[in-house]
């Protein structure tokens, strides 16, 4: 969800923008109008998260998903693919396992750790980068399977690259422990269309001659962002996400108000005894709380489940199921989560227990 704030503000100015006679939607991005949002939305975000000038920052459009890619070309490209380099990937859960088969085509995948035998439960022990390797990826906040990255691995001069779409600031993150992260706008800060890049200089600048344009951070850099029409829209949604962010607190006071929710709901989940978090202790997220019913009987399960999301809608309360690859039950409470919300959530689950 997106604060609601934001979205009466979209609202008021959907029309006309600022004094521009014209929406945002309508508004030429080489124009005089559109530079202020593109500019505003980048120095929020480079206050928000402390971001060092020798960092880029980038929106770009093709989602989280065609980061997959970009990253191994960008980082790790080579002129002749059969010499194709060494880059790390720890496997966590689909978007990890779907970003290393993609960076398969253009690097050389080494996956020395995984959680798969333990059905992506926790974070696994996260071993040291090889010198060789290109870069060492994570994916910071596992969406589906609510886990998320509490240590970050040490990878020494190995740049670290992440995938924060599901957590981006959801609390305040060091950007200087990392080469380059990538986060889809459709999460946690805005709407689908724009995926936001922060890249440090020393490795944006190597993508190989055969880089589709589309797909070369030197260019989106060089442009500004700029290169093609970017999504503009997403863009000025993002921007007044920022400022209610910085409004509400900053990062401190988002790490506080995420931690509450996420308390609570697993609080609620650890004393129930029909529900709980099929994830361990030490791995959990604080944005997506995945829970199951407790019960052998799968057919039973089944049906409870659908009950649930039945009666949950009924209630006011909707998006609970599971993602399609794992089934169960998901609650993202992402930033614009009232903790009321979860509040309610958790009084329809107490309720539930009993009725069942
Ligand atoms: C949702 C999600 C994606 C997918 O991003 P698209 O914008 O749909 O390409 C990638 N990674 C993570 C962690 C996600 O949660």
């Amino acid at each position: 969800m997106l604060p609601l704030s934001v979205l009466q503000k979209a609202a008021g100015e959907i029309t006309s923008f600022g004094g521009a006679g014209q929406s945002v939607m309508e508004i030429s991005h080489r124009g005089g109008d559109f530079k202020p949002i593109i500019e505003g939305a980048e120095s929020l975000l480079r206050e928000l998260l402390n971001i060092p000038p020798n960092y880029h920052v980038l929106f770009l459009q093709g989602g989280g998903m065609t980061q997959f890619a970009a990253v191994p070309v960008n980082i790790a490209g080579v002129e002749a693919a059969k010499e194709k380099r060494n880059c790390t990937y720890i496997d966590t859960g689909v978007w990890a396992a779907k970003a290393a088969s993609e960076a398969g085509k253009y690097v050389n995948v080494k996956i020395p750790a995984s959680s798969k035998d333990k059905n992506y439960t926790c974070i696994p022990d996260a071993p040291a980068p090889s010198a060789d390797d290109a870069y060492y990826y994570i994916c910071l906040n596992n969406t589906i399977v609510g886990t998320k990255w509490h240590k970050l691995p040490e990878t020494g001069s190995v740049p670290l690259v992440t995938d924060a779409s599901s957590c981006i600031l959801s609390e305040p993150l060091d950007v200087t422990r990392f080469g380059l992260i990538f986060a889809g706008a459709q999460k946690n800060l805005g709407p689908a269309g724009c995926t936001i890049v922060i890249v440090r200089d020393d490795i944006a600048h190597n993508a190989p001659s055969w880089t589709p344009a589309m797909l070369n951070y030197d260019i989106h850099i060089k442009e500004k962002s700029l290169f093609n029409t970017p999504p503009c829209w997403c863009i000025y949604i993002i921007g007044l996400v920022l400022q209610w962010i910085k409004e509400t607190g900053g990062l401190a006071a988002m790490q506080k108000h995420n931690s509450e929710k996420a308390a609570l709901l697993y609080d609620c989940l650890d004393n129930s005894k029909l529900f709980k978090s099929p994830v361990e202790k030490s791995s959990r997220s604080l944005m997506n709380v995945p829970f199951v019913f407790n019960i052998e009987d799968a057919e039973k399960k089944a049906l409870l489940e659908k009950r649930f999301l039945h009666e949950a809608a009924l209630a006011g309360m909707v998006n609970l199921a599971g993602h399609r690859l794992v089934g169960g039950l998901r609650a993202s409470i992402y930033n614009a989560m009232p903790v009321e919300g979860v509040r309610a959530l958790i009084s329809f689950i107490n309720q539930f227990e009993k009725s069942a």
